[in-house]
């Protein structure tokens, strides 16, 4: 169902879509059914009997999806974590995963708090530091998830390297490429077997809908992902697909401007007495900036930056901004802001986040695509 298109921006408007062959209809109609009529028993069109194991709308979204990543096979479910949670259902008691060790809060609980009690053992690691990745896998690995860059520290991990170390033992490499965006990096030309997508955040683009995606390329792997979909049944709803289907119409042009903007907030705030360290991918001054530059096509919207005066100059900084937004979550054409110690991490155990750098003067910001003077200029006001 990919598309022939080779070109990213074509692509994003079209793959997986047709004019609707009943009436024309330039955009995917929401296919709001349960279930479709069958012309004899057993006999259905297409793929379509029952709307958790398909739907034209979420096909569509599937399919698109799967074009943006250079993938041949994409799933959609009704959340990141519940996309995630189709991968671990192929994992079995006593089975080891190498997990990176500064991730999505989300991805922290899944693996720690609810697979644990399935017999899955979870090594958490640094995977910027390659000896250290190698040191860990046992005959026991059979995958490593990672994301880059990362959510909060935005370290970068080479994931060509990683899928190296993965191939000679049968460990599946799977990476959470929520924050790159499938505009800016394509892990699976990089080596690696399973993207996944919160498509909350860059995809979505518009903080309105929640949803998740994986996307693949070897087929046996997908049957087995889609059993689990089918099976599990997380899947997300036919409005959602068409709103995704919608914000993915213009990715390449959002994601474009919030890396411009970016990258002038964070030479600005790189520059500014009051920020003790600024972490952006793009600045020379990041400690993975060659991988992020060799990866990537860009370095996206997300900042971190360390305030000089710990949680209470944050505190203050946060509620006196007017064009930033104090809120969770990422990837929308708003600007939002967010303090990670008390915040998205504050689930993550104090000596962990201590480990990570997560500390209390830490913010977050997720770069939206306002004019970026005006959000140059909130920041000011809100420091002084
Ligand atoms: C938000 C997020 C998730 C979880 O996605 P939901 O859609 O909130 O379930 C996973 N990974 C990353 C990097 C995220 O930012």
């Amino acid at each position: 169902m990919t598309s022939d298109y080779t070109r990213f921006a074509t692509r994003a408007i079209h793959a997986g879509q047709k004019p609707d062959p009943a009436t024309g209809a330039i955009m995917t109609p929401i296919y709001q059914t349960a279930t479709y009529a069958q012309p004899s028993p057993g006999k259905f069109i297409e793929e379509f009997d029952y709307s958790r194991s398909a739907n034209p709308t979420r096909t569509a979204l599937e399919a698109n999806l799967a074009s943006l990543e250079g993938g041949r096979f994409g799933l959609c479910f009704g959340s990141g974590c519940a996309a995630m949670d189709c991968v671990l259902h192929l994992l079995s008691p006593g089975d080891h995963v190498i997990l990176c060790d500064d991730v999505y809060g989300g991805t922290n609980r899944l693996f720690h708090r609810v697979y644990n009690t399935h017999g899955i053992e979870v090594s958490l690691v640094d995977l910027t530091d390659h000896d250290k990745a190698k040191a860990t896998f046992t005959d026991r690995t059979k995958l490593v998830w990672l994301e880059t860059p990362t959510n909060p520290m935005l370290k970068v991990v080479d994931i060509a390297s990683m899928a190296e170390l993965c191939k000679g033992g049968g460990t599946m490499l799977a990476v959470d490429n929520t924050f790159a965006t499938p505009v800016l990096q394509n892990p699976l030309a990089l080596g690696a077997d399973i993207v996944c997508h919160s498509s909350t955040k860059y995809i979505g683009g518009h903080s309105d809908v929640v949803g998740g995606a994986l996307i693949t390329q070897d087929e046996a792997l997908h049957d087995r992902l889609k059993f689990v979909q089918n099976s599990v049944g997380a899947v997300p709803g036919p409005m959602d697909c068409f709103l995704l289907l919608r914000s993915t119409k213009t990715i390449h042009v959002r994601v474009d401007r919030h890396c411009e903007n970016a990258m002038q907030i964070a030479q600005h705030l790189e520059n500014h007495a009051r920020f003790t360290s600024v972490v952006y991918p793009g600045l020379p001054s990041h400690p993975q900036h060659a991988v992020a530059t060799k990866q990537m096509s860009g370095f996206g919207g997300m900042i971190t930056a360390t305030m000089d005066g710990g949680l209470e100059d944050a505190r203050s900084f946060l509620e006196r901004l007017k064009v930033f937004t104090i809120a969770e979550s990422l990837g929308g054409v708003e600007s939002l802001i967010e303090s990670p110690a008390i915040m998205t991490h504050a689930a993550v155990p104090t000596d962990q986040r201590a480990t990570l750098g997560i500390t209390d003067g830490l913010v977050r910001f997720s770069v939206g695509i306002e004019d970026v003077a005006d959000l140059i200029e909130d920041i000011e006001q809100a420091l002084g």
